[in-house]
């Protein structure tokens, strides 16, 4: 399948998702996940089918501890209540998986095929213990099928949107890596929101898959273990705090200068980053949870001095952490990560206004873990012709937003009254 490529649409401020075509597959099995409903529910439908609603209990168990990959592997239900929940539960919502492997084993990442032909992404980077500090196996889940948001450097942004998923396929990715990683003795212990898709953008299903994977019942995983990442859309920060959960919130800030995150994060059109800050700090105010402030590192791009001010300048005094990201080349741009003397200058600057920063390495660059990529070559490449297009428009496309950003610089005043 080829894709339509951003380059054919124009990049960055694109109106409106790009639907990309259905692949030629049956129909959609129409039963709903067994992992997405919540334990409530499942007892209800329990009583509902003439059985006790502890039965739901049994199931739950069965399901969320990994043992069992169809009804039938639980023998402690009977058989008509097996037969029933075939009939109106799939156990797995990801049809098929394929596992890639990289850095010696130590970041592994799944292709995923959903039951209508779509396919998302989730990577599992092993870190082991170190200095006092024990052994962590983070997992990254996709939240949706394609992304509408359309960051350039992102290869999920390039491929455009699908569809949202549901909370079993979201879950179900985490559900995968915890049987895979039964075998070996070991568990997930942190999940990041940060595969496919903007969360917050699939918000009543990404906040019932946290809650699945943070119910001591369910995945049992600590909330604080789990880190919703956004590119900053600020209607969904603030659902995130009416709800005031322990989750952690990752803000992708990727520039502090207006002009630059309209090129870099096309959301800053609608919701500025003093916004996305504002609403993000209300965050930590109510949770008392510290927001992780990510930057991706783009050569000559976002990671000039000028641009490590602004960020210290919008940033510091918060209750913040900031990770700084090398980009992970994606071939539809022309763009190469900023070197480590560049990024380490860069987190200096933040350092002196107090603001804790990270420098994290880049994993699993071989293996395409940057999110969407494996999914993007799969779709199949564009021609070189429309690579080359692309690319020039986005060397064409930055020139101007640094020109802007340059202008800006001159006259503050305009930031300021924004
Ligand atoms: N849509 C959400 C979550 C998914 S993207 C968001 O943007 O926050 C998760 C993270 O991967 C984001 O911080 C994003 O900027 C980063 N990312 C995307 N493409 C990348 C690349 N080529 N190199 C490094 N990080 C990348
Ligand atoms: Fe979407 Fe996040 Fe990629 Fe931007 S970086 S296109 S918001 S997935």
């Amino acid at each position: 399948m080829r894709v339509p490529s951003s380059s054919d649409q124009g990049v960055g401020d694109r109106p409106t998702p790009v639907m990309l075509p259905s692949p030629p597959v049956g129909a959609r099995d129409g039963r709903p996940g067994v992992s997405g409903i919540t334990r409530e529910a499942l007892a209800s439908w329990c009583t509902a089918a003439g059985e006790v609603a502890w039965r739901e209990r049994q199931v739950s168990d069965a399901i969320w501890s990994g043992r069992a990959t169809t009804f039938e592997d639980i023998p402690q239900l009977p058989a008509a209540l097996r037969a029933r929940l075939t009939a109106s539960f799939r156990v797995d919502t990801l049809a098929e998986t394929m596992v890639r492997s990289s850095d010696g084993g130590l970041t592994e990442k799944a292709l995923h095929r959903l039951d209508d032909g779509r396919t998302i992404e989730s990577v599992l980077m092993r870190y082991p213990a170190r200095g006092g500090r024990r052994e962590r196996a983070t997992l990254c889940i996709s939240s949706q099928a394609g992304c509408a948001v359309g960051c350039p450097f992102c290869a999920t942004g390039e491929l455009g949107f699908w569809r949202d998923l549901d909370t079993a396929e979201i879950v179900d990715q985490a559900r995968f890596w915890r049987r895979h990683l039964m075998a070996e003795g070991q568990r997930v212990t942190n999940i990041v929101f940060m595969g496919m898709g903007e969360p917050l953008l699939n918000t009543d299903a990404v906040v019932a898959a946290a809650e699945a994977l943070s119910d001591t019942q369910r995945f049992g995983l600590g909330a604080r273990h789990i880190t919703i990442s956004t590119s900053g859309v600020v209607t969904g920060i603030d659902r995130l705090i009416a709800l005031r959960p322990q989750f952690t919130l990752a803000v992708s800030l990727h520039a502090a200068r207006p002009a630059l995150r309209q090129l870099l994060v096309p959301l800053e059109r609608r919701w500025p980053a003093t916004e996305v800050v504002a609403a993000a700090t209300t965050y930590a105010d109510v949770t008392g949870r510290r927001i992780t402030y990510e930057m991706v590192m783009i050569a000559g791009i976002n990671d000039t001095a000028i641009d490590a001010e602004a960020a210290a300048d919008l940033l510091k005094g918060r209750l913040a952490h900031v990770n700084l990201i090398p980009m992970n080349p994606v071939a539809h741009t022309p763009w190469e990560p900023s070197p480590p003397a560049r990024i380490e200058a860069f987190a200096n600057v933040l350092r002196r206004v107090g603001l804790e920063t990270t420098v994290r390495r880049n994993r699993g660059v071989d293996i395409g873990a940057a999110c969407g990529q494996l999914a993007a070559e799969l779709a199949g490449a564009p021609t070189p012709a429309a690579v080359a297009r692309r690319q020039q428009l986005l060397v064409d496309r930055s020139a101007a937003a640094l020109l802007d950003a340059a202008a800006e610089d001159v006259a503050p005043g305009a930031v300021a009254a924004r």
